[in-house]
C-alpha cells in the first residue's frame, strides 16, 4: 500500500470573545441568509450562531452550531467566568435532545453552521464590525492510502486465475499464520 498525502482546505472561524459587544448582528444576518426565500425574514432563533450575553458583567461569547447528536452527554460541569456561573451546556455547539438551542423553531430540526455555503466569506464574519469573528482558511494534508499499481495488477491476476474468494481466503490464512 502506498500512503499519499492529499491537500484539503479547512475553513474555520476564530472567535475573539474580548472584542464581541453582544450586538447580535451575526445572529441576524445568519438567520436572514438561511431564510426561505433567502433574506425574506429575520429570526435569530434560526441562526447557526448564538451569542451568550451577560451585559451587566460585560460578557459576550459567540457559539457556533456544530454537529447534531442524537443522545444527551453526561457532562454537567460548571464554569465560573467573572463571578457568573454557567452550565457546561451553555457553550456546547451540538444540537441535542436535552435543550432547545440550535433547533429550527418550527420543525425542531437541528441547525448546523455551513460556513454560508456559496459565499466567498461567512456573512457573520462580514457583519461583525468589531472583528470578534475572524475567518481563516488553512491547507492541511490528510493521509490517503493507495494501492501500488504493481500490487493491484498482481492481485487482479491472482483473482482471475484462482477466483476472488480463494485469494481472500488465502490472504486471511496468511494473516492468521503471521499473527501466530
Ligand atoms: S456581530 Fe460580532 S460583536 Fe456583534 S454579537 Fe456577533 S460576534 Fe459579537
Ligand atoms: S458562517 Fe454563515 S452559517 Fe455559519 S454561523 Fe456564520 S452566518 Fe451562520
Amino acid at each position: 500500500m502506498k500512503v499519499e498525502k492529499e491537500k484539503k482546505i479547512i475553513k474555520r472561524i476564530k472567535i475573539d470573545a474580548d472584542k464581541c459587544n453582544g450586538c447580535k448582528a451575526c445572529e441576524m444576518i445568519c438567520s436572514a441568509f438561511h431564510a426561505l426565500p433567502k433574506y425574506s425574514s429575520n429570526n435569530p432563533a434560526r441562526a447557526r450562531i448564538r451569542v451568550i450575553r451577560e451585559p451587566l458583567a460585560d460578557i459576550y461569547i459567540p457559539v457556533y452550531a456544530g454537529e447534531y447528536t442524537p443522545a444527551e452527554c453526561a457532562g454537567r460541569d460548571k464554569y465560573i467566568i467573572d463571578g457568573k456561573e454557567y452550565e457546561e451546556c451553555a457553550f456546547c455547539r451540538a444540537s441535542c435532545p436535552s435543550r432547545e438551542e440550535f433547533k429550527e423553531p418550527d420543525s425542531g430540526l437541528p441547525l448546523k453552521c455551513d460556513m454560508c455555503e456559496g459565499e466567498d466569506e461567512p456573512l457573520c464574519v462580514k457583519w461583525c464590525i468589531t472583528d470578534a469573528l475572524i475567518y481563516e482558511e488553512a491547507e492541511e494534508k490528510i493521509e490517503n492510502t493507495l494501492m501500488s499499481d504493481e500490487l493491484e495488477t498482481g492481485l487482479k491476476a491472482l483473482a482471475d486465475k484462482y477466483g476472488l474468494e480463494q485469494v481472500i481466503d488465502s490472504i486471511a490464512q496468511i494473516s492468521v499464520k503471521s499473527a501466530a
